[in-house]
């Protein structure tokens, strides 16, 4: 077999077989395959496409070009939530807890954050003390004893997807719905989960900006993982604006405790809950989406599902006192308010524009390499419908170096947009895909 070949079969629209997909990928794993031919078939892909049969012969193959993890001797069901990523999403942080403490196992391998979008990693590094590279031996202690783990990805899970998409990253074939399917689902299965619960998002701050790609993209994932043996459900959801009120790694974290503890409602609790709703679904310790709705109020409103994050925290070296006391997170030392120009109502809270805001103070990297300052970024007053005063809060700055904060002030300004008219209502969760 020759890779030439298999670039021209490609490029001449022709479907690849799962042979030539094995030796594609196998080749550039092994460093066989030099970046040139891998970023011509790559960009066939891009514009000619891939069939589901030919998709679920790529995952397979980025899965099995690493560890799989096996968890046959855990009784539990093992689910896991992926979301496509966005601002203000720390949905996860909210989510394991709550299905680890119905019962649910959750062996979580999450990501980092880059350009406007934040990563569960840097949200829980926050967190003094919390180790999230874990040896496999911790790994498994962790989850055995908890029902639930949160960790990074090491080098033996789906090295394969971790070389193509540092290619795809810089040969602008990152957006092609059957190369996303392939690594995001060989990174999911590598876990060793039954099942998975996507939240895939569309909007500004949305990897995939519209409704159209979105719904693609998620079909997609549920048809190739179901394809793959696994229970899958996707959920649509809205990120034109951030996702509840906190943007910024130690903030995120003191507002899932507040949603965590039932403290604080809107449309992070309501995701969060109905995420992990579908997560006791499908792991079984719940016949229906009724039944596991009330038992996720229950599990929140009895505490159970705080103590959860508590145990996990402390059994990955965390100080899970910080959890009830904020002063131990990292806190900024500064704070300024953004206050509306006008009287109106808010018409649009840019995600986009605020996850760079956030970005520009040192919540983000703009590159891999950077530094992230853990106790900076926003906390938004007033999301879209809110009716404001001339004068009133919309946001609060929270920054440690002065030199950051006029460039995050006028995105953050720029991100804000009033009129006269209340907006219609924005749906949260549009459609559900199974
Ligand atoms: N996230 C991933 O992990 N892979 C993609 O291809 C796109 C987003």
């Amino acid at each position: 077999m020759r890779m030439y070949d298999i670039i021209r079969h490609k490029r001449d629209r022709m479907a690849l077989t799962p042979e030539e997909i094995r030796f594609f990928v196998q080749g550039y794993a092994a460093g066989e395959i030099p970046d040139y031919q891998a970023s011509a078939l790559l960009m066939a892909v891009f514009l000619n496409g891939m069939n589901d049969d030919e998709t679920v012969a790529m995952t397979s193959e980025m899965l099995h070009s690493g560890q799989v993890l096996d968890w046959s001797d855990l009784e539990q069901v093992k689910v896991d939530k992926h979301s496509t990523g966005g601002v203000g999403d720390k949905t996860s942080l909210i989510l394991a807890p709550i299905a680890a403490a119905a019962g649910v196992a959750v062996p979580m391998i999450s990501g980092r954050g880059l350009g406007h979008t934040g990563g569960t990693l840097d949200k829980l590094e926050s967190i003094p003390g919390f180790q999230v590279q874990l040896e496999a031996d911790k790994f498994r202690r962790v989850l055995t004893t908890t029902g639930l783990v949160l960790a990074g990805q090491t080098g033996e899970i789906a090295p394969a997807d971790k070389k193509l998409y540092a290619l795809r990253d810089v040969t602008a074939t990152v957006e092609s719905i059957p190369l996303i399917c392939s690594s995001i689902l060989s990174k999911k299965l590598a876990e060793g989960i039954d099942a998975l619960v996507l939240d895939v998002k569309m909007g500004s701050g949305a990897f995939m900006k519209r409704q159209q790609d979105a719904q693609a993209l998620a079909r997609a994932l549920v048809s190739i993982g179901q394809r793959a043996g696994k229970r899958v459900v996707a959920l649509l959801t809205d990120m034109e604006q951030p996702l509840g009120t906190h943007v910024g790694n130690s903030l995120e974290v003191m507002e899932s405790v507040e949603v965590l503890q039932g403290k604080k409602e809107g449309d992070l609790a309501e995701l969060s809950f109905e995420l992990a709703a579908h997560m006791l679904v499908l792991g079984r310790v719940a016949e229906d989406l009724a039944a596991a709705r009330r038992r996720v109020h229950e599990l929140v409103n009895k505490g159970a599902a705080f103590r959860k994050l508590q145990e996990v925290v402390a059994a990955q070296g965390g100080d899970a006192r910080a959890l009830e006391d904020f002063t131990r997170l990292p806190n900024a030392r500064r704070q300024q308010a953004l206050v509306a120009p006008r009287r109106g109502y808010v018409q649009r809270v840019d995600a986009e524009g605020v996850g760079v805001a956030a970005m520009c103070l040192g919540a983000g990297r703009a590159t891999v390499d950077d530094e992230i300052d853990p106790a900076v970024g926003v906390v938004l007053h007033a999301k879209v419908g809110a009716a404001v005063e001339q004068g009133s809060a919309l946001a609060t700055i929270y920054y440690n170096d002065p030199a950051r904060l006029e460039e995050a002030r006028q995105r953050l300004e720029a991100a804000f947009e009033l009129a006269d008219e209340a907006p219609p209502p924005r749906r949260l969760i549009s459609q559900v895909i199974e």
